[in-house]
């Protein structure tokens, strides 16, 4: 079977959580390795920490730039306590979802970049890598990388849609890259070139379910779409992004020489 990872699902949205078992179940007999569940709200916290529990489901802490109200000091340190609890290291293994969106206009863009900033911060602090939503936003994301004198960063562009002028920049920073529903449409030539242009291994998977597939079982399309992009059998290419995940997100448990260069 064909190992699958998805770098980005909502399984604690209250939309699915009551599903979970269900969930998990299907995407087990779907060859699924791994499964980062990202939070949006801190009420998703507990939810996302319950699944992390379960075999191959590692989890994101984090508050989306839709709530920005909801990062305040409160969020803050139980954040902190979440993260220093020795019970829970090597589950959380990501700051997410965080970042900026402007679409809806920028009324609140100072409250979004305040937590976007801090929780920036308590991820480099923690040495934890971070999942970001930008959109409409990236001049304003590059300016607060700079702002901390930054030339690093660990972490990955969900859903990343951009052309290469932007994957240039993130992949400089030391991003990762995660492709997404947008890939499959064959006259996205902007985010296909990026697809094609990133270095193999900075290259991620993922669905956003329930949002913008159904399950996380859609992730398979997603990796042949970009197997198909970048020239090379699925199954070697899914193990380099097996391979991608562990590296980002837990200590490699395949060795390199078993996947693709
Ligand atoms: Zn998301």
């Amino acid at each position: 079977m064909i190992p699958l990872c998805d770098a980005h699902a909502h399984l604690a949205d209250a939309r699915v959580f009551p599903q979970h078992q269900a969930l998990l179940e299907e995407c087990r007999r779907h060859g699924m390795e791994r499964v980062l569940v990202n939070a949006a709200q801190v009420s998703e916290w507990g939810n996302v920490m319950a699944l992390m529990q379960r075999e191959g489901v590692l989890g994101a802490l984090g508050v989306h730039p839709f709530w920005p109200e909801q990062w305040d000091d409160t969020a803050e340190r139980e954040l902190l306590a979440h993260l220093q609890d020795p019970a829970l290291r090597g589950r959380i293994v990501a700051i997410g979802e965080i970042g900026l969106d402007f679409w809806n206009g920028r009324d609140n863009a100072r409250r979004q970049i305040e937590a976007l900033a801090r929780q920036l911060q308590i991820a480099r602090e923690f040495h934890l890598p971070v999942c970001l939503h930008n959109r409409k936003s990236w001049e304003d994301f590059f300016g607060i990388v700079r702002d901390f004198g930054w030339n690093e960063l660990r972490g990955y562009c969900h859903n990343f849609i951009a052309g290469t002028d932007i994957a240039r920049r993130a992949l400089d920073l030391g991003l990762h890259l995660s492709f997404n529903k947008p890939l499959l449409n064959p006259d996205a030539r902007k985010v296909r070139a990026s697809a094609a242009y990133a270095p193999l291994d900075r290259l991620l998977t993922e669905t956003d379910s329930p949002d913008i597939l159904p399950s996380p079982i859609h992730v398979s399309d997603i990796l042949a779409a970009l197997a198909q992009i970048r020239n090379l059998p699925v199954d070697a290419f899914a193990s380099q992004i097996v391979l991608n995940f562990q590296s980002l997100f837990e200590a490699p448990l395949i060795s390199r020489e078993e996947v693709l260069h």
